[in-house]
């Protein structure tokens, strides 16, 4: 039994109704949580409020140093966290372990920028008068995190929010919290002092609602699907509250009659079907030229075909089942709609037999070719392991068919042309662009939406300034002015 992790410690809430957490490989539970509201909620809230000022004034190279021995005693054990990912998440074994080592890159990312926090100066304002800009942290900030990857979006905003100062309470996914606390725990032994990274876990509406609603959150770090989104946005508003938005997207890849097919096919097929296809950053729209889309579309379903289907912990699996029935039942819909409208099956489209998979929530890798182009596979996200492809007539057709969806996450163009794929990026509306290259997230780039996939930047040194805010100061020497000729003081103008 896990529970909520506050001040530094499991605090056990037996009068609170569990959680069951669920395998998806087999269909069992694997564990429970208690499921938390705005009285737990509250209770982390204040542990953080009140770790927040000797952690803020904490000198940054210290914190920093506290952050990277916390990311070091996760590290130590992969061992121990990547099977716990797996049961609770789905995914194979060998992607846990990449989950949890990205985890710890992104902490150590922000570790070594902990002695880069800067804020400005700004000389002769007037006459013996200068100005300071002060970078300060915010405070308690609430990270609310998908079930996807449960661990790498919580780094995402663990790191750069506690090396700038501030203290955390972190939402996790209903499904996907027992990583998560055992992460907590781990870097509390290791050295962060209490209250400044909490764990309540709950439902969205209940837990997750409470904490953006909490007077005393400065800030919503959010990853989750739109529709949420878009309804968090509403509820910070009541308090102004900063928010950091990543939502869904629908990434476009173009391939042109340059490209290198070979690569570009691999590309697709790992950017599709990593995770089993629950990415927010994935191909989730293909449009080829034409003239190589035969040769193209080829390749693509023997990689496809080749992909090993079955539980995470089995030896060899790349695809392992779908999170939940119900996103399983949702891609099901997508594609009978795609095939509905026109949309030929190159391959899946349907539930895998024998093996004992039927106890989990597994679907075939599916490849679909030219489904109608207002098709929900077009038009929505689709979290799940479901590719279309398109063929089109040349880079103008490309473009806008790329651009017409309502996100704008991540795009990729595959040619060998640098002055056609540089065109292609200045126009693609999404917040990262791959030229001939997996869609890979690095730590240094500031990774973020636009349109409806939202915004606020984390990655990069960027993401530092979604988790302080400047406030000017005037600093006018002790000098009496009159004697040195400097201006009349002039009433604000603001
Ligand atoms: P979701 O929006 O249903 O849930 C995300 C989190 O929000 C969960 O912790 C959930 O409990 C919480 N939540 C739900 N309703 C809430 C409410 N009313 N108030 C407060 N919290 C609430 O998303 P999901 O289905 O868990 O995740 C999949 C989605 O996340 C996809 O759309 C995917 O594209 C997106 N995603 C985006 C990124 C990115 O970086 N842009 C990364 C990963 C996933």
């Amino acid at each position: 039994m896990a529970e909520v992790f506050i001040n530094g410690e499991s605090v056990e809430l037996s009068r609170l109704e569990r959680m069951a957490i669920v395998d998806p490989a087999i269909g069992e539970e694997v564990g429970s949580v208690p499921a938390g509201g705005a009285g737990e909620v509250d209770q982390a809230v204040r542990s953080a409020y009140e770790a927040f000022p000797a952690w803020r004034d904490t000198p940054a190279a210290k914190r920093g140093e506290i952050l990277g021995g916390a990311a070091h005693a996760v590290l130590g054990a992969v061992g121990e966290l990547a099977p716990l990912l797996t049961s609770e998440q789905g995914k194979p074994l060998r992607e846990a372990r990449l989950e949890i080592r990205r985890f710890v890159h992104t902490l150590e990312h922000y570790v070594g920028l902990a002695k880069n926090i800067r804020g400005g100066y700004v000389p002769d304002l007037d006459v013996d008068t200068y100005g300071l800009i002060i970078r300060r942290p915010l405070g308690v900030i609430g990270a609310i995190v998908p079930w996807n990857f449960p661990t790498t979006l919580l780094g995402n905003k663990l790191g750069p929010a506690l090396v700038t100062g501030n203290v955390v309470v972190a939402k996790p996914a209903d499904t996907t919290p027992l990583t998560t606390l055992r992460i907590a725990e781990i870097m509390h032994e290791a050295g962060l002092p209490a209250g400044v990274f909490n764990v309540v876990t709950g439902t969205g509406e209940g837990a997750g609602q409470a904490l953006v609603e909490h007077p005393l959150v400065r800030k919503i770090a959010f990853t989750g699907s739109t529709p949420t989104g878009k309804k968090l946005m509403a509820l910070a508003a009541n308090d102004l509250k900063r928010t950091t938005l990543e939502l869904g997207g629908s990434d476009p890849m173009i391939v042109c009659d340059d490209a290198n097919l070979e690569k570009a096919a691999s590309a697709a097929s790992v950017g599709r079907f990593f995770n089993c296809g629950q990415a927010c950053l994935a191909i989730k729209r293909l449009f080829v030229f034409e003239s190589v889309a035969d040769e193209f579309i080829e390749k693509l379903a023997g990689k496809v075909g080749r992909l090993k289907l079955g539980p995470g912990t089995a030896e060899g699996v790349m695809l392992g089942p779908l999170h939940s029935a119900r996103q399983r039942d949702l891609l099901e819909e997508q594609v009978r709609d795609a095939v509905d409208s026109g949309g030929e099956v190159l391959h899946g489209a349907k539930r895998p037999g024998g093996d004992g998979l039927d106890r989990g929530f597994f679907y075939e890798p599916t490849l679909l070719v030219e489904p109608a182009r207002d098709s929900r596979v077009a038009t929505e996200e689709v979290f799940g392991p479901a590719l279309p492809v398109w063929r089109v007539r040349d880079m103008e057709e490309a473009l806008e068919l790329a651009n017409s969806s309502v996100f704008g996450l991540g795009s990729s163009i595959w040619t060998a042309d640098l002055n056609r794929a540089s065109d292609a990026a200045h126009r693609l509306e999404a917040g990262y662009t791959w030229i001939n290259s997996p869609q890979l997230v690095y730590d240094e780039l500031p990774f973020g939406g636009l349109k409806q996939s939202g915004y606020g930047k984390e990655h990069g040194i960027e993401a530092l300034d979604f988790y302080t805010e400047t406030k000017s100061v005037v600093v006018k020497k002790a000098v009496a002015t009159q004697e040195l000729g400097g201006a009349e003081p002039q009433p604000s103008q603001r």
